[in-house]
């Protein structure tokens, strides 16, 4: 039988990342109708508004303009990540802040850490000029580049809200995706297990050929009707509540083009600035601090009394489920998994598995089982990888000033995947061959910025006197490279003040 009605619960980031995919893969298929069933009692989460680089190739595969992107979701650019009070900050001459950019570790091509290994001398992220454009505030595009092109690599900070908004307006737009809104109370199955009808909560049947259950943390389809297994994880990552508050941007003050990642006794604060105000988080273990010490420390962040401050609270259930696609039923965003914000995993992940189900959509009930095992296998190994990579971060800091970071680095269980890699990157640094797979959605660029920056202990080997000389050339290139763009780039406020500027005078780029 021709799965011909798709119907995705769920009008989230998630929901609407999926209607894009399916409408964009599914398009010319005039017998399919995809159906995107939102509840007016349930609101979005709302907190996703970090983003990796990866949604540039989604946003253009979707048809949306960067322009469109920028202008409608309260976008800033986001050149990486800055990591502050990871490390021991009791030890002489350790380092209290390192980044974590989206930019290529190897100037001109060349690996050059074995040449920083031996002659650690200045951060590691000085192989790009990433960090230092994003420390002096600069945008990473000029006035004139081409859309979703910079001097350097990017990401964006969004508005979660708008950042749906437009994946919705695009999706009904240009693929035809049907919004419908209801609440949706129950599943019926076949005696073959399939989900065949949806029933909302004004009594209607509402009957499909394949689900996409996007129905954030409730997982209304994939826990509630199919009962598929979750792969509890919090015994590698620790965290599991958010406090959540926006705070206003200063008013004239530059905007930082990266997402601030400060860790605290027991987990991180996360500040991301959009254009019209900032989004704070205070992720923590609430096994290792109770909600009033969460309260009274992220008050004294933002420099708010503590008495009067109450932020939202955000439950966080760390795991994925043991099938992201069960029968007819495929799940996505929150009600797949979530790891914990951290270097902003969840976006990728759920973009990346929508795309996957859009390329691999079983057009017939019949070609689904070997469809489905490929997206599950392929899908579990993207989840353990990311947990491993979002772990990582805990496990080789050297803080010991309170017991969540003696047990993330002592007492916790790491997976045998991570555990080797650490093993072997002790003896030598990360290489690409390290990474056997494209479902390792972090890969060496990262993990070497991220060990680097934290000063993994790694052994180095001598290298020759004309390596070394070629090592300093090539940082030397980099920092000449770096000054000129200071120079040359706009103000990272400055440029999406000109852009706005210029959709009010109608000038804007396509
Ligand atoms: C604290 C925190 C911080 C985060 N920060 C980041 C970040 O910086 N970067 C990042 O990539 N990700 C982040 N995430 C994850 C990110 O928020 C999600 O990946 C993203 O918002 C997608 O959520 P979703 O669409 O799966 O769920 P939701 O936004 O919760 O949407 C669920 C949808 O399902 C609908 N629904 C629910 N029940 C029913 C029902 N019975 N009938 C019909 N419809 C129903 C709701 O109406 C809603 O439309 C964060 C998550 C948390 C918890």
């Amino acid at each position: 039988m021709k799965n011909k009605r798709i119907a995705i619960i769920g009008g989230g980031t998630a929901g609407w990342l999926a209607a894009n995919h399916l409408g964009r893969e599914l398009q010319a298929d005039p017998e399919i109708e995809i159906t995107l069933i939102e509840s007016e009692d349930v609101p979005i989460i709302g907190v996703g508004e970090g983003t990796v680089p990866f949604i540039k190739t989604s946003m253009q595969k979707f048809g949306i303009s960067e322009a469109d992107l920028i202008l409608s979701c309260e976008t800033t650019f986001k050149y990486g990540i800055k990591f502050q009070n990871w490390m021991d900050a009791g030890k002489p001459g350790a380092e209290h802040f390192y980044y974590h950019p989206f930019a290529s570790p190897y100037p001109g091509g060349v690996d050059v850490t074995p040449h920083w290994l031996s002659e650690p001398v200045r951060p590691f992220s000085d192989v790009s000029s990433s960090t230092r454009l994003a420390e002096a505030m600069r945008s990473p595009k000029r006035i004139e580049s081409p859309a979703y092109e910079g001097a350097v690599d990017y990401a964006y900070h969004v508005n979660a809200h708008k950042f749906a908004a437009l994946l919705s307006r695009n999706a009904m737009q240009r693929f035809g995706v049907q919004h419908l809104r209801a609440t949706v109370v129950g599943a019926e199955r076949a005696p073959d297990g399939d989900i065949e009808v949806l029933i909302t909560k004004s009594g209607e049947r509402l009957v499909f050929d394949f689900f996409v259950d996007c129905s954030g943390f409730a997982s209304l389809l994939t826990q509630g009707a199919l009962k598929v297994p979750f792969v509890d994880k919090s015994h590698q990552i620790l965290t599991d509540t958010a406090l959540v508050q926006q705070v206003p941007l200063k008013a004239g003050a530059e905007i930082p083009p990266y997402t601030l990642a400060t860790a605290h006794a027991a987990g991180w604060i996360w500040d991301i600035p959009v254009t019209e105000r900032r989004g704070t988080g205070f992720v923590y273990a609430s096994a290792y601090m109770s909600h009033e010490e969460a309260v009274t420390s992220f008050a004294r962040y933002l420099g708010v009394p503590a008495d009067s401050f109450a932020p939202r609270q955000i439950a966080m259930k760390i795991g994925y489920r043991k099938q992201s696609w069960t029968q007819n039923c495929m799940a996505l965003g929150l009600a797949q998994g979530f790891v914990e914000p951290l270097e902003a995993t969840s976006i990728l992940l759920t973009d990346f598995a929508a795309g996957l189900l859009a390329r691999n959509f079983p057009r017939f009930g019949s070609d689904a089982p070997p469809l489905r095992d490929h997206v599950n296998d392929a899908l579990t190994y993207a989840w353990e990888r990311i947990i491993d990579f979002v772990q990582l971060h805990y496990h080789i800091s050297d803080r010991s000033d309170s017991e969540f970071w003696r047990d993330n680095r002592q007492a916790c269980h790491l997976s045998d995947v991570l555990r080797g890699r650490l093993a072997k990157w002790s003896a030598g640094h990360p290489h690409q061959t390290d990474f056997f797979s494209r479902f390792d959605l972090f890969s060496v660029e990262n993990y070497l910025y991220v060990l680097n920056g934290m000063r993994y202990p790694t052994r180095g080997f001598p290298i020759s006197a004309a390596e070394h000389k070629d090592g300093r050339q090539r940082l030397a290139h980099v920092d000449a490279a770096t000054q000129a763009l200071i120079r040359e780039l706009p103000g990272h406020r400055a440029w999406l003040e000109g852009l706005r500027a210029a959709a009010a005078r109608g000038t804007q780029p396509a």
